[in-house]
């Protein structure tokens, strides 16, 4: 998949919009007879060989079908070469649509589980704010804020190895 990934960034960084952009300038002068052929004999102007728009419209007749074959051939190309991006681009977007789904839902259900943690001190009421629940909290606020770590180690009643406890005493307020 990784591989697939680079050949595409590969290939997109190939592809020159300058030559893109030359076929559709192409294509759009060869829609258009842009002269009338050269051996016709009219001065490109004059009265005398009655240059009306009878004339002038079998001459550009005659000019678009000598341009037809070539410009509907550039056509037909560029049409399939529009497909093509417009498929690539369709399937790039549908790619980055999945992944981005994907994990936003992932960043959703972490979120909801981080939400619903409960609180490291009693660890049965969910943690409101910075890991703890709100009756914990408004338990430190009154014992003066000690330092979280010791606060929380000493309600917990952590014991080391030895079963001996870590924070025996109400750790001293900081304020
Ligand atoms: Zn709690």
């Amino acid at each position: 998949m990784n591989s697939s990934l680079e050949r595409i960034l590969n290939l997109v960084n190939k592809i020159s919009v300058e030559q893109l952009e030359e076929l559709v300038r192409r294509d759009a002068v060869s829609a258009v007879p842009d002269g009338f052929p050269t051996s016709s004999g009219f001065d490109g102007g004059g009265t005398s060989r009655g240059w009306g728009p009878e004339s002038t419209s079998s001459t550009v007749a005659a000019a678009m079908a000598r341009q037809r074959p070539v410009s509907d051939e550039l056509r037909k190309r560029l049409k399939k070469i529009e497909q093509n991006i417009h498929d690539a681009e369709r399937s790039l977007n549908d790619l980055h649509k999945s992944l981005k789904y994907m994990f936003a839902k992932e960043d959703d259900e972490r979120g909801r589980k981080e939400q619903s943690s409960p609180c490291a001190i009693c660890l049965v009421a969910p943690a409101k704010k910075a890991g703890w629940c709100d009756e914990d909290r408004a338990q430190w606020e009154d014992a003066g804020r000690p330092d979280r770590l010791l606060w929380t180690m000493y309600l917990r009643e952590d014991r080391n190895s030895e079963g001996i406890l870590m924070v025996p005493e109400c750790p001293p307020p900081t304020i």
